[in-house]
């Protein structure tokens, strides 16, 4: 038992020292990757759900590292985050999205909204409302074309701060949209000071929204909670027909995910909205 003991400890020192290791040769690639152009946005489309139509797209951020081949957000974004590279990397997000739909709009598509995915640490930075400022005036997009994707676990962090963030973007004409509904723990009272004006469903609550009556609930629940506010409401993640038709028939206004369509590089979103601007 001894044995065992002294080999698990070895064991798991050595996963730590790996993950350390791995950590630092991520950042240390994290710092170089926007100069080297290793990153790239895919756009995944936003449906309506009563048109079926297109309406808007959400960026996702790639990462292709050189040795390492394509990296997934979920593994650098939090390490983006903690080392504040993030304020960095999403101020390539934005301006690449802005001049992303920008240049649809010139090239005479239907005008789709973009939704940028704005993280707490670039939330809370001072420059922040400068930034996307900045970000509309050169790519000349109208400010009504983008919105910003926050959690609620950022805006509670520090409510009258985020709020007054929020209200200078609206001021704007700057949209904003809660992801992950649901997940955090905003209190719903503070919920109707947000200057927003969409909720989007976090697709835990979606997953199993077939044959799951807890999580039926909690999307009626948060599908009538929006509308009672005058907000739209949003599923993601939604994957079967099933899931689709629930959605629909409990009235919820939009929906995004694998059933409709992945996140597409740009030249297959401008396919699809032309497909569909000849129907
Ligand atoms: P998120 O904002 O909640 O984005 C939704 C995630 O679900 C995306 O994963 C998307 O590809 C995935 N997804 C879409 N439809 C489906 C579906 O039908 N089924 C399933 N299972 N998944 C679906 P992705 O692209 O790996 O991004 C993961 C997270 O990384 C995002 O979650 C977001 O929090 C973060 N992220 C991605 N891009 C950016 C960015 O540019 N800036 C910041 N700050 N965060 C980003
Ligand atoms: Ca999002
Ligand atoms: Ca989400
Ligand atoms: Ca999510």
């Amino acid at each position: 038992a001894k044995d065992m003991g002294s080999n698990n400890f070895q064991f798991y020192t050595r996963e730590m020292n790996e993950s350390v290791e791995e950590k630092l040769v991520l950042l240390e690639g994290l710092r170089n990757a926007v100069d080297e152009q290793q990153f790239r946005l895919l756009y995944q489309p936003k449906v309506d759900l009563r048109s079926g139509l297109i309406f808007g797209v959400e960026a996702l951020i790639r990462w292709h590292h050189p040795e390492h081949g394509m990296i997934s957000p979920l593994r650098f974004i939090g390490l983006a985050e903690e080392s504040g590279l993030i304020v960095p990397i999403g101020e390539w997000v934005l301006r690449t999205a802005c001049r992303q739909n920008m240049a649809w709009r010139a090239a005479g598509l239907p005008p789709i909204s973009m939704s940028v995915n704005v993280s707490p640490r670039q939330f809370q930075e001072m420059r922040l409302v400068e930034r996307v400022a900045q970000a509309l005036a050169d790519s000349a997009l109208p400010a009504g074309a983008l919105e910003l994707e926050v959690t609620e676990s950022l805006i509670m962090r520090d409510l009258a701060q985020s709020v007054g963030k929020m209200r200078e973007l609206k001021a704007m004409g700057v949209s904003l949209s809660i992801d992950d509904f649901g997940t955090g723990y905003s209190s719903l009272s503070a919920l109707k000071s947000f200057p927003i004006s969409t909720l989007k469903i976090d697709k835990s609550f979606v997953s199993e929204l077939a044959d799951n009556p807890d999580d039926q609930a909690i999307a009626m629940a948060v599908i009538s909670l929006a509308h009672k506010l005058n907000l739209r409401v949003i599923a993601e993640g939604v994957e079967t027909e099933q899931q689709c038709r629930f959605l629909r028939e409990n009235d919820c206004d939009e929906m995004q995910g694998y059933l409709f369509s992945r996140p597409l590089p740009p030249g297959e979103v401008e396919a699809l909205l032309l497909a569909q601007d000849a129907r």
